[in-house]
């Protein structure tokens, strides 16, 4: 897809827009419209930036629809690349707003910079961060312009329910949970393809990671990958990269891939105990950015608490530190 040209159709009333982000992975996200005979939907809406903004409404604009005729913003999950422009399109096109109910009390959440900057000390603490790492680990530096505040979603949804667009289309809510809490993903009336948000994605594995407020993130995964699996999709419209051929059969690898890293951190783990930060290192290639840093060990947290939870690993703590033993 190149840069001067955001927006493509895929045919049956579905566009692509490709929206830049400010990362260095993944570098874009993709927003869908889907159209019905009255009425048009936005699944996702990217970052709020410049850049994203122009690219949204320039895709939108090459596309022949003008923001105003978009009357619904499906947000996939609470990440900052799929709601974070949301409060600008619904405060300035009058678009209604939904999400998954979990999403109620998470968007307070959301918004808290201070809180999550004591949940990363927190975690840190916990998990045994070495002080050699541990100022560049919690230094999460100023909330950046294109994450501002989000509102509360106008409507809040759950599995099963179908999201109108307009009067001759609808699009199935499918409870994915575990890439985040309020994950979502919609199978579409007319076409039977699945939007799979960060769910399932070409190439790379979705971060799951530990969540202070869910006890087994890694476990909710599995269970949204096997309904997804279940399914039998063929051509599914991920969030990030190119249209997925096999959507299903994309579930099954990314449980794979989850199944061997159990195993992995399983015998990394010694029977007198090992932290978190010890199974992290072992596990993910060396000389991590502090970003990464956080992001791989929430994912080797959410992974050995499953285990635990599982009956696979027993944890000790002491001290407000936790050790896994094998
Ligand atoms: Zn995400
Ligand atoms: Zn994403």
């Amino acid at each position: 897809m190149s840069e001067t040209s955001p927006a493509v159709g895929l045919g049956q009333g579905i566009s692509l827009i490709n929206l830049p982000l400010p990362f260095h992975s993944p570098r874009s996200v993709n927003a869908y419209v889907v159209e019905g005979s009255d009425g048009l939907l936005l699944i996702d809406c990217g970052v709020d930036s410049p850049e994203c903004r122009q690219a949204l409404f320039g895709g939108l604009d090459q596309l022949g629809y003008s923001p105003p005729a978009i009357d619904t913003l499906v947000v996939s999950h609470l990440h900052p690349d799929h709601v974070g422009m949301s409060s600008h399109l619904t405060s300035t096109y009058g678009m209604r707003l939904v999400m998954h109910q979990r999403a109620a009390k998470l968007v307070d959440r959301y918004n808290d910079s201070a809180g999550f900057a004591q949940r990363t000390h927190d975690l840190a603490v916990r998990h045994a961060v070495p002080l050699s790492s541990f100022d560049d680990f919690v230094d999460l530096g100023p909330r950046p312009d294109w994450m501002p505040n989000i509102e509360q979603p106008d409507q809040l949804v759950e599995e099963g329910d179908a999201i109108a667009v307009g009067s001759d289309r609808e699009l199935e809510v499918i409870f994915t949970p575990g890439h985040e809490p309020a994950h979502i993903c919609l199978r579409d009336s007319r076409t039977g393809r699945l939007f799979a948000g960060d769910h399932i994605l070409p190439r790379i594995t979705p971060l799951v990671a530990y969540d202070e407020l869910f006890p087994d993130v890694l476990g909710e995964f599995l269970e949204s990958l096997r309904k997804i699996e279940k399914l039998g999709l063929t051509t599914t419209y991920p969030a990030h990269g190119d249209v997925l051929p096999q959507g299903s059969a994309r579930a099954d690898q990314i449980q794979l891939h989850h199944e061997r890293r159990l195993a992995n951190m399983r015998d990394v783990v010694k029977p007198l105990g090992t932290s978190a930060w010890e199974v992290m290192e072992q596990v993910f290639r060396p000389n991590l950015s502090p970003m990464d840093q956080r992001l791989a060990l929430r994912e080797t947290v959410a992974h050995l608490e499953h285990l635990v939870l599982t009956g696979r690993l027993r944890s000790d703590e002491e001290n407000q530190r936790l050790s896994y033993l094998g």
